[in-house]
């Protein structure tokens, strides 16, 4: 047998003699080439954890998370939802 049989694209009968049918036979999907330190750098580029920045409660006017209920007077949106540290 020559080396080009061994090729599936070429020969669907050489994979008999590997004890595999193309019936039970499982292409496995593989990258064709690995990727290279600088595309495998480029997307790790944005992959860092960013500085969150502090809002200001109107209420206490004391430093609060965004988008987050004051936890010093638990006001959201001019309005107590949460109970805080000290009643108003
Ligand atoms: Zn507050």
């Amino acid at each position: 047998m020559a080396a080009t049989d061994l090729n599936p694209r070429q020969s669907a009968s050489s994979f008999t003699c590997l004890s595999q049918t193309w019936e039970n036979f499982e292409f496995m999907p593989n990258p064709k080439r690995r990727h290279s330190k600088s595309r495998r750098g480029k997307r790790r580029a944005h992959d860092f954890l960013q500085v969150v920045t502090p809002g200001i409660c109107p209420q206490c006017l004391e430093p609060k998370l965004p988008h987050q209920a004051c936890p010093k007077c638990g006001y959201y949106k001019g309005r107590q939802v949460v109970e805080g540290e000290e009643e108003i």
